[in-house]
């Protein structure tokens, strides 16, 4: 064993996507019960708040108008219109969190990951599947969160939303939960170990050659 410390690690960025209803905030949520060290972006929105909902917890809930003063002032990485209502993420928070070395997740749709894929490429690009449009379906009633019309705008979305998947580096089908979850956190705990995290590391080992 040396004890040569290998350079500080940085900090990874991973961008999720999914069509709405199909297990994506569940996923984060148990992704960062067990690495609560991981950075969240919270996103503003323009949508209501859904019942249990906490402003700058789950979202920072905008006024159109407030949102459209951000989007101006070039506040958003990346924003986009997703079933009628503005959502966008606050640069100033992951340049922070960046800097600081922290990883971070993101919970964006896919045109904002198409914006992310421009401007973050060494961010870590998943897409999650729901195993069916029925399944999908019945997710989304089950849910209790939205009206019937906001469902049906959403399952319309959906596919549209599928149609994006293979620009995306993995593919997840959350069908059974725990399956998925274990398929998310590899995928995340193998980011680490991607060169673009450790940026010095080979340097630091090679200085020790004689
Ligand atoms: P999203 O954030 O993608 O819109 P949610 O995480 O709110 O979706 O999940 C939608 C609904 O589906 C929730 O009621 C959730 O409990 C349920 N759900 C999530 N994953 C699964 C799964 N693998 N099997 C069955 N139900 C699930
Ligand atoms: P919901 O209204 O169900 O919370 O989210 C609807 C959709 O908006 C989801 O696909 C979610 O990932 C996406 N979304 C949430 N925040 C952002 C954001 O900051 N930017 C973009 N582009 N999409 C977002």
């Amino acid at each position: 064993m040396t004890d040569i410390l290998p350079p500080k690690r940085k900090g990874q960025v991973v961008v999720l996507c999914a069509p709405s209803g199909t297990g994506k905030s569940t996923l984060v949520k148990k992704l960062r019960e067990e690495f609560p060290q991981i950075g969240f972006s919270i996103s503003c929105t323009t949508r209501d708040p859904r019942e249990g909902e906490i402003d700058g917890i789950d979202y920072s809930f905008l006024s159109v108008e407030e949102f459209n003063d951000k989007l101006e002032v070039g506040e958003f990485a990346e924003w986009a219109e997703v079933h009628g209502n503005f959502y966008g993420t606050p640069k100033k928070p992951i340049e922070k969190m960046l800097f600081k070395g922290m990883d971070i997740l993101f919970d964006i749709d896919f045109q904002g990951c198409m914006q992310l894929m421009e401007t973050m490429p060494e961010a870590v690009f998943v897409f999650l599947m729901p195993p069916s449009y029925a399944e999908l379906k019945s997710r989304l009633e089950g849910r209790d969160t939205d009206s019937k019309p906001v469902i049906n705008r959403r399952l319309r979305n959906a596919m549209k939303e599928m149609a994006s998947a293979p620009k995306f580096e993995y593919w997840i089908v959350n069908n059974d939960l725990d399956k998925a979850y274990s398929e998310l956190k590899s995928i995340y705990l193998a980011g680490k170990n991607r060169p673009c995290s450790n940026p010095g590391l080979l340097e630091s080992i090679l200085s020790t050659w004689e």
